[in-house]
């Protein structure tokens, strides 16, 4: 029996199929991720309305029976995100946010606070409303929150110690335990990364879903640096795998490096 259903749906994917279809990865917040084939997408551009391109959100309207691959049958743009797709720095970062996505979340399974939190970021990228790498830090700091892997920064993850009773300005986190380690405890456990108790303070800011608070929050270019550099490690650590955007998001961050270098040596 062929069943019908309609959702809001962002395009992670699409990848060649035979010579006329795509299989399309989109991802809902009544489905989660959703693998259909479009059929006949390819040798008709109009066979959907709006093209279909990557990252940008959809109603669509799907068929699907037992043991088959959805169909897309119908889609309607509800947001091209064109912004994002004429600048390369906006396009890397929503690969890399798309790239977590499709390799974190369950097929089949609802996730509307993960669905909007991705909406929303993608429309606060595509309108410049806030930094690119502030959006960064916002995306992963929610998404752990979400999905229960949020770093633990209120009390030393061995002896218990709260966060509050802590002397120093720098903090070691531990990936394997999850959240912050006090210097009490630091040579108990291998491998620590650290962080300034300022940029801690700011990342939870970042993390709390309220888009007023966070448009308010005064990041230091150091502090953004340290959030990224910690994020785009933990991040990676709990998926389990480095994304590929991920080394050309670096590798963009290195060239601008090495130009502003040059810059600087020219005008000397
Ligand atoms: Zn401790």
């Amino acid at each position: 029996m062929t069943v019908y259903f309609t959702t809001p749906a962002i395009l992670l994917r699409r990848v060649d199929f035979g010579d006329n279809d795509l299989i399309l990865t989109f991802f809902s917040p009544t489905r989660g991720k959703i693998s259909l084939i479009a059929k006949s997408a390819r040798k008709n551009g109009k066979r959907f309305c709006g093209a279909l391109d990557l990252f940008s959100a959809f109603e669509i309207v799907c068929s699907t029976g037992a043991g088959r691959l959805p169909v897309l049958q119908e889609s309607t743009i509800k947001h091209p995100f064109c912004q994002i797709r004429s600048d390369f720095k906006k396009t890397v970062y929503t690969s890399y946010f798309v790239e977590i996505i499709n390799n974190w979340m369950e097929p089949d399974v609802a996730q509307p606070q993960v669905y909007d939190l991705l909406y929303q970021v993608l429309d606060r990228l595509d309108r410049s409303d806030l930094p690119d790498e502030l959006l960064s830090i916002v995306f992963q700091m929610r998404l752990m929150i979400i999905s229960g892997f949020s770093p633990d920064f209120s009390a030393c993850g061995l002896c218990h110690i709260e966060m509050d009773c802590l002397n120093g300005r720098r903090i070691g986190i531990n990936f394997a335990k999850g959240g912050m380690i006090c210097s009490a405890c630091n040579s108990a456990v291998s491998s620590l990364f650290y962080l300034s108790m300022g940029t801690i303070k700011q990342l939870q800011w970042m993390g709390c879903g309220n888009w007023n608070k966070i448009a308010r929050v005064r990041f230091s270019a150091q502090s953004i640096r340290e959030s990224l550099e910690f994020l785009e490690a933990f991040v990676p650590y709990h998926l389990g795998k480095e994304t590929k955007s991920l080394s050309i998001l670096r590798q963009l961050r290195n060239e601008k490096v090495k130009n502003e270098v040059n810059s600087c040596r020219k005008s000397i």
